[in-house]
């Protein structure tokens, strides 16, 4: 089954069920001074679960783009290391607003991972809320009662709070999941141990697929739960992990979700992806993960820029530009050329960046050769600074030295944390926020000279939509659009 097969049987599967499919909201999260990018498939969907706002249909599906490299869910460190987080990821999901409840998402969800996508019943492991007394919050028999006969009690984990509950904030909606969790192993491995045995331990064939969310509680400001007087269903199933469970991959980036980005990679880099070299490897994924990020921000209107948001996406960028150059021997604008390719693989499904695929490449040439240009120079002082700090008995490149790199050179602080790190080195992230104020204040006291270089930051942590730059191309992105 391809990967754009298995979406659409998602879908299909959710409308068959009276579902009403939605186009997935912008990676800018609108309107929402708590949130920088959407995260969750149900962040677009917050007001109805709150109360506020009455929802097109009691039940709606799709696919949501998500990024994860700020705030409480921040995976950007893993993202190459490991095969499985990545920083753009598409989030499936189900909604029940008020209407059906665990049993209906329950079967549902085993109804099509094991009927529609055939994934063998004997490798999957479902958890329940265990309970914590401390915290006044009950097991959830209820899912566990619905789950036994489905699986069996040995199939079943019981969870603690920071892995199968789920609160929105102190206050608010809040209640137990469960999650489907996926053995991937070969059938010696499973021999030697238990799937069981893995789940939640970081195994990277041992992975978490599918989040079901079951809201059935209001904390009030006291600490007590009170019931909601509407249950509501907020499900999330990664994309890419259900395509590798599916495909029958080790690892997300052998799917052909990444397999046409990586083979531009190979013949950009003359190197093949699984050759063996480590290094090379982290790098081809990367740079096949951090494209996605940064190409469909740019389409849903964030450029990069010195500005928080904007400065996010300029550092997924140059992650992804240094991991390039320094082990793929790629110097010259690469990442732009990646673009086509992925904007036809999702011309269907996520139009928008098809629409735009020319002011994106554009956006990201400009960025890679205004980065290129310092980024050699950079790395030999880099180098030069940490030859230096081998004969000294400290392993930590000071603030003043991190600052230097990113005023003169554009390296972002985590990246020549990333850099250092490669070297078992750390960095003086308090040092290098001291220089970097005093910088500021330098400049504003003289606004005149240096107003092009620094962006004052807003006040609060608002995170303004900056709009899409051709509103033609986004006729087709009406809110709660039928596809
Ligand atoms: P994990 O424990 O693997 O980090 P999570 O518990 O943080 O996942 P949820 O918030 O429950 O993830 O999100 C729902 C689903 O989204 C997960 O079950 C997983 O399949 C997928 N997912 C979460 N984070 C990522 C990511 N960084 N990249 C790809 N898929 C992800
Ligand atoms: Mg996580
Ligand atoms: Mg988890
Ligand atoms: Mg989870």
């Amino acid at each position: 089954m391809t990967s754009h097969e298995i979406r659409r049987h998602f879908l299909d599967f959710f409308r068959s069920k009276q579902h009403l499919i939605v186009a997935s909201a912008p990676l800018v999260a609108k309107n929402d001074p708590t949130l920088m990018f959407n995260n969750s498939g149900m962040a677009q969907f917050k007001d109805f679960f709150l109360g506020n706002g009455t929802p097109p249909s009691k039940r709606v599906a799709d696919t949501q783009k998500c990024l994860r490299v700020s705030g409480k869910h921040n995976d950007l460190e893993d993202v190459g290391f490991d095969t499985y987080h990545h920083t753009m990821f598409e989030m499936l999901g189900n909604w029940s607003f008020g209407d059906y409840f665990k049993k209906e998402a329950i079967t549902w969800a085993w109804e099509l991972l094991t009927e529609v996508y055939k994934l063998p019943k004997d490798r999957l492991y479902v958890s329940v809320f265990q309970g914590d007394e401390k915290d006044n919050v009950p097991f959830d028999q209820e899912a566990f009662d619905l789950w036994k006969p489905i699986v069996g009690e040995d199939r079943i984990i019981y969870g603690n709070k920071k892995d199968n509950f789920w609160e929105m904030g102190d206050t608010g909606p809040c209640g137990p999941c469960s999650e489907i969790h996926v053995d991937l192993r070969s059938p010696e491995e499973v021999a030697e141990k238990p799937g069981k045995d893995l789940v939640n331990a970081d195994h990277p064939q041992v992975v978490e697929i599918w989040n079901l969310v079951f809201m059935q509680f209001n904390r009030k400001a006291d600490g007590s739960l009170d019931p909601l007087p509407a249950r509501h269903v907020d499900t999330g199933m990664g994309f890419e992990r259900l395509c590798m469970a599916i495909q029958q991959k080790k690892s997300n980036y052998d799917t052909d979700v990444f397999s046409g980005t990586i083979h531009v990679i190979e013949e950009l880099s003359g190197l093949k992806y699984g050759a063996g070299t480590g290094m090379a490897d982290v790098a081809m994924r990367v740079i096949s993960d951090h494209i996605r990020a940064v190409s469909f921000a740019i389409a849903d209107g964030l450029v990069p820029s010195n500005s928080k948001a904007g400065y996010v996406i300029r550092r997924i960028l140059r992650r992804a530009i240094r991991y390039g150059y320094s082990y793929l021997n790629l110097t010259e604008p690469f990442m732009t050329k990646l673009v086509p390719t992925l904007a036809m693989q999702f011309a269907d499904v996520f139009p928008e960046l098809n629409a735009q695929r020319d002011f994106v490449a554009t956006v990201i040439r400009e960025e890679e050769i205004a980065f290129l240009r310092t980024l050699g120079t950079g790395l030999g002082r880099l180098d030069q600074i940490i030859g230096d700090l081998a004969g000294k008995d400290t392993k930590e490149i000071p603030g003043e030295t991190v600052f230097e790199l990113n005023d003169t050179f554009g390296f972002p602080a985590d990246l020549t944390a990333l850099i250092a790190r490669e070297k078992g080195l750390t960095i003086d992230e308090a040092g290098f926020q001291k220089a970097l104020q005093e910088q500021k204040a330098r400049s504003r006291k003289d606004a005149t000279s240096s107003a092009g270089d620094w962006i004052e930051l807003a006040e609060t942590d608002k995170v303004e939509f900056v709009g899409y730059d051709q509103p033609e191309a986004y006729a087709h992105i009406v809110k709660y659009r039928k596809i």
